[in-house]
């Protein structure tokens, strides 16, 4: 009994002592037993989904369930910071190699993947316990896929995307019905277009977003909505950031239909 008390004493030193410069934040302060409680879903673990998912399990997150099915290319290691070399030349799944590093870092956090294809029929599986949604996909298909299901299923979705120089990070805090009805949903911000990401991008472009949106994550599940409702918009190579304001379009095809 006493070999177990101390055993939890010195775990709680040790994971007091890891948060520490954390937690001189006054959001922080004294929140990281609820961060270990959250449990997020992220879509897509390359160039934003690696780096965020690592920030977010760092960070004390306690549950992380990955979605992807692509496998590690030498392609994507200029931007894609989890993944090695040999990851590449073995053709190593990005989820497996992804929860290496990541679990390597942080046995604290428990790494779940999964293993369909997320849309509708495997949508309710992938959202049941979670928080929020991060989709961090690369394709505006799927952004517009996932948008949707995340406002049926009324989950709160933390969006971002990348393409060239540019960035473009949103909450959509779908389980209030009244922020859909003041600020709508993603179909009303982009209009059906989206930024296009089969362009070229950067490592430090890819690497901005990650931790851009990352922290859009951590400060949601602290309970800041200071974010809700804008748009974080930037392009680095003018080194322009724009903030946006979310705004209903009553004619949305998306949620005016729910
Ligand atoms: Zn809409």
């Amino acid at each position: 009994m006493a070999e177990h008390t101390e055993h939890v004493n010195e775990q709680e030193i040790l994971q007091t002592q890891r948060y520490a410069r954390q937690e001189m934040l006054p959001l922080y302060h004294g929140k990281q037993s609820l961060l270990a409680q959250k449990k997020i879903g992220i879509i897509g673990v390359g160039g934003l989904g690696g780096v965020c998912s690592l920030l977010l399990s760092n960070a004390g997150v306690g549950f992380l369930r990955l979605a992807d099915f692509d496998a590690v290319s030498l392609s994507n290691l200029h931007r894609q910071l989890l993944f090695t070399e040999r990851d590449a030349l073995t053709s190593e799944l990005k989820i497996i190699a992804a929860s290496r590093e990541i679990e390597a870092r942080n046995r604290y956090t428990t790494i779940e993947a999964f293993n369909l294809k997320v849309d509708e029929e495997s949508f309710a599986a992938f959202v049941d316990g979670l928080d929020v949604v991060m989709d961090l996909s690369d394709n505006a298909e799927s952004r517009h896929k996932i948008s949707k299901l995340c406002l049926e299923h009324h989950c709160d979705l933390i969006s971002g995307a990348v393409s060239s120089y540019t960035a473009l990070l949103a909450i959509f805090a779908y389980s209030d019905q009244s922020f859909v009805e003041q600020y709508g949903c993603y179909q009303c911000l982009t209009h059906g277009d989206s930024i296009n990401t089969k362009v070229g991008i950067t490592g430090p472009i890819a690497a901005s977003a990650s931790s851009l949106v990352a922290h859009m994550a951590l400060e949601y599940l602290l309970g800041n909505k200071e974010m809700f409702g804008k748009v974080l918009r930037y392009d680095l190579q003018h080194l322009k950031i724009q903030h946006l304001a979310l705004q209903r379009d009553s004619s949305c095809p998306v949620c005016s239909q729910i």
